[in-house]
């Protein structure tokens, strides 16, 4: 393992620029370094160069490099597909969750909370270009899961997630962050974060309001393939 502190410096003078370019503060973009697929070790190296917020997709992955892990101070983003049966130790486990679409997923975690944590902050993540994908609640939809996880003490709502569909052209990534940005704004107040913007199209997040970026190979470099 080896060249993630050189990545991880090269990707937070890159989110400075593009938030400097955007006329926003650079401490207002925050790095959720993606570590699916990566072996503890890698986390380890970027812990090492003062890296604290680490995102996982699949759930067993996850807890085996928390366990690993368990010495270091680490802050753990569930950013993966939420399966019924999983709520449970992603509730125990994990400090945000940004992978929210239905209101079963939002009460069982409210209701699997350990009662000595802090509420779980949630992200609501919505479905806006991507009409293939079965994740993410429909913009129609929002309002009323955004009044269900308000209601459940346990969940701290936090914001919105989205994952669009992948385009190489900035204007058309710019126009799907935008509107992701305009459904949390008519949400109403408190969904301040907008976790968008992966390595492939972070600039166009940051020009749209991101405040978590979630890149996985910009900082860890390609990831192995799947078991
Ligand atoms: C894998 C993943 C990322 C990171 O993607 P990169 O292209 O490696 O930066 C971000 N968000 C989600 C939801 C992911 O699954």
């Amino acid at each position: 393992m080896s060249g993630v502190a050189e990545r991880l410096a090269a990707v937070e003078t890159a989110i400075a620029a593009a938030a400097t370019r955007h006329g926003r503060r650079a401490d207002a973009v925050r790095l959720v370094a993606v570590s699916k697929r990566q072996p503890a070790a890698a986390i380890n190296e970027a812990w090492a160069a003062g890296q604290r917020r680490f995102g996982e997709n699949y759930l067993q992955e996850a807890l085996d490099k928390q366990d690993e892990l368990a010495a270091l101070d680490v802050e753990w983003h569930f950013i993966g597909a939420i399966q019924g049966n999983k709520t449970a130790a992603i509730a125990a486990r994990f400090d945000w969750v940004h992978t929210v679409d239905r209101a079963r997923i939002a009460t069982r975690l409210n209701d699997q909370r350990p009662a000595g944590r802090p509420p779980l902050k949630v992200l609501l993540q919505v479905n806006i270009s991507d009409e293939a994908s079965k994740s993410g609640v429909l913009p129609a939809d929002l309002p009323a899961l955004v009044e269900h996880v308000r209601a459940l003490p346990r969940l701290d709502l936090r914001g919105l997630m989205a994952l669009p569909a992948p385009t190489v052209d900035p204007a058309a990534q710019r126009r799907a962050f935008a509107a992701v940005a305009a459904l949390a704004r008519a949400c109403g107040p408190g969904l301040d974060e907008l976790s968008i913007g992966t390595s492939d199209d972070f600039d166009a997040a940051i020009a749209e309001g991101a405040t978590l970026v979630r890149l996985g190979t910009a900082v860890f470099g390609p990831r192995p393939a799947a078991a």
